[in-house]
């Protein structure tokens, strides 16, 4: 890919963008639906996905992410994770149903709201360790039997792939990380195609 997207309604914008551009990805800021005809892919970023909610519906963008999502891979991290789920447990956020998971606000880390913990990811054949920054994150509580796990903390996924999209619970953008971004580069639809 070489343009991908990072939804700009709310939340972790310009952090995603900087990773981008140091795999010479051109980040795009999308905020109408116009902006998405440009990217090759999407990222959703962290923010509160009760807003996201809200600011998607507000732009008219439900719809016009639904089609995009068809055709081109997506990556949500966490509030953009708890967006790509069939089911969440809270119905005040609406979901683009794009993983076969079900997943639960806020419920990893409740004694403290952030932590880091060392994962190992295996994508594409390459396993590599990396630092995941988890702020207020969502947990995976089921996971459908298509869904491939790329990381995990004590068995619980935290970082999955379905055909063409991907989700984070954590925010591989603060880190000092590009493979996250990569990988997620190198998604094609034909992945989803039976
Ligand atoms: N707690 C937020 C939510 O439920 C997610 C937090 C984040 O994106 N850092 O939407």
């Amino acid at each position: 890919m070489k343009r991908v997207g990072v939804l700009g309604l709310q939340g972790a914008y310009a952090k995603h963008a900087a990773v981008l551009r140091r795999l010479e990805i051109q980040p795009v800021d999308v905020r109408r639906p116009s902006d998405l005809e440009k990217c090759e892919g999407l990222i959703i970023p962290g923010g509160e996905s009760t807003t996201m909610t809200k600011l998607i519906q507000e732009n008219d963008l439900y719809e016009n992410l639904g089609e995009f999502a068809r055709e081109k891979p997506l990556f949500g991290t966490c509030a953009g994770m708890i967006l790509m789920a069939t089911q969440v447990d809270d119905d005040r956020v609406r979901t683009l149903d794009l993983i076969d998971m079900t997943v639960d606000r806020n419920a990893y880390g409740r004694q403290v709201d952030s932590f880091v913990d060392e994962l190992e990811v295996t994508a594409d054949g390459e396993t590599f360790a990396m630092r995941g920054v988890f702020i207020r994150a969502p947990r995976i509580a089921a996971l459908g039997e298509g869904v491939e796990v790329l990381a995990s903390i004590d068995d619980e996924p935290v970082l999955v792939r379905q055909g063409h999209h991907m989700a984070a619970a954590f925010h591989p953008e603060l880190t000092n990380e590009t493979r996250i971004h990569r990988y997620f580069s190198t998604l094609k639809r034909e992945m989803s195609v039976a």
